[in-house]
């Protein structure tokens, strides 16, 4: 028996944990579900996220969670991330696969591929400082004020600062997260994604710790003058001598890559990014696969790892029973691979992937028009995954 806090969020998020609760319930695997209410309206009404949330998840070490509202521009502050910094759920893993019978433009091309997102450091560390408020101004003067030769050259009070800050121990954690990974699941390359003609001291730094990692596992350089003077990382050396070695290290630029995805997206598999770059082009590749109705994600940290799908909650659709659980679902069944039960995750896979193939009990999204009257809902969509598991 599994015991997992189950997050059911706000917007469209209730029905889908609902749905995916009982996808789940029916591989045979035992959950005990530990229901944690967290949306919008808990966050309003407390004005934080409750203890009693973290302290399940702590206690549980797995989660699944549904998408959850962040005001834009508000101050308010994303819960997604405040749960990933607190429990240190540094890797975000988004498996992206074009299923049969899936409408996208590469339902013909073989797209495999798996983003591992950097999930604490960059843009998203929430340091940030308002246009006209005088820490601002006190920040800019500094910054202007030093020996860089660099300044800040918009006007004091009109111009507001977010700071991306990046480390060499976060960097090395993430590669080596990417990694393991693609040695455990067999995958080929490791392609190092970032800005580091533009960005020195942080996405230059990103390249330099990727390349490192990458020497320490053995990797062949797709680019063989990049290993030039690149010392492994001295502590992984040691460690990786059980791996298989042959994974292939690539890097590509960050706006390069977004190109490279559109055209030739069966050459790329698992993909290595810091926080921003990863969150953007994993909208970009669930695009690829058929929109994010059936785009997974994972969070991973040392102590505990919460599953959730790419998109949000959907508030639009609220209270509905409309949208697709794909996505929930396949990140359940990442959940069911995490903790080991591979039969269970493969028989969830064939039941998804089955009823996408057929194409009739399907959501909205995924009949050729949005407003194909046989679409069904989504607690109907999964009592037919339900019911391929059971017919196996
Ligand atoms: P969204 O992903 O919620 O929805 C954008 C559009 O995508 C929807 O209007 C719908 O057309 C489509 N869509 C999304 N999920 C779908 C599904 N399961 N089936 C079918 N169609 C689906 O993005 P948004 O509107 O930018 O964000 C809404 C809220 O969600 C915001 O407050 C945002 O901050 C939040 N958000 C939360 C998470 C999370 O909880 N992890 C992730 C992203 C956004």
């Amino acid at each position: 028996m599994y015991r997992v806090t189950l997050l059911p969020g706000d917007g469209v998020g209730p029905e889908l944990a609902e749905a995916t609760r009982r996808v789940l319930d029916a591989t045979g695997v035992k959950f005990d579900w530990d229901v944690q209410p967290c949306g919008i309206e808990v966050i309003m009404a407390e004005g934080k996220v409750p203890a009693r949330v973290l302290e399940s998840l702590r206690k549980n070490k797995l989660g699944l969670k549904s998408p959850m509202t962040t005001p834009i521009g508000k101050g308010f502050r994303s819960i997604n991330v405040f749960l990933r910094q607190e429990l240190g759920l540094y890797a975000c893993v988004r498996p992206c696969k074009v299923y049969p019978g899936v409408r996208t433009y590469f339902s013909g091309t073989k797209v495999d591929l798996v983003i591992v997102r950097e999930n604490t450091e960059d843009l998203y560390a929430g340091v940030e400082f308002e246009a006209g408020k005088a820490d601002t101004a006190k920040l800019i003067e500094f910054i202007n004020g030093i020996a860089t030769g660099k300044k800040i050259g918009s006007g004091i009070a009109t111009t507001g600062v977010s700071i991306k800050p990046m480390s060499y121990e976060g960097t090395r954690r993430i590669a080596n997260y990417a990694f393991e990974y693609a040695n455990k699941h067999g995958r080929k390359s490791v392609c190092s994604v970032s800005k580091a003609n533009i960005m020195k001291f942080t996405d230059g730094l990103w390249y330099a710790e990727t390349r490192a990692v990458a020497k320490a596992y053995g990797a062949k350089f797709e680019d063989a003058s990049l290993a030039e003077g690149v010392s492994p990382d001295s502590e992984l050396v040691g460690k990786v001598a059980d791996t298989k070695g042959g994974v292939e290290y690539t890097e590509r630029l960050i706006d390069n890559m977004c190109m490279q995805l559109v055209q030739k997206p069966e050459l790329y598999d698992v993909i290595c990014l810091s926080n921003l770059y990863g969150d953007i082009l994993s909208d970009l590749c669930a695009g690829l696969v058929g929109g994010l109705g059936v785009a997974p994600g994972a969070n991973i940290g040392p102590d505990c790892a919460l599953f959730e799908a790419v998109h949000g909650s959907a508030p639009k659709y609220k209270g509905q029973n409309k949208v697709n659980p794909t996505a929930l679902i396949l990140s359940g069944k990442l959940m069911l691979e995490h903790i080991g039960e591979k039969a269970a995750a493969e028989k969830l896979d064939r039941a998804v992937s089955a009823v996408i193939a057929e194409g009739k009990d399907v959501t909205y999204d995924m009949k050729a028009s949005r407003t194909d009257p046989t679409a069904v809902g989504t607690s109907q969509m999964a009592d037919a995954i339900i019911a391929k598991m059971q017919a196996e």
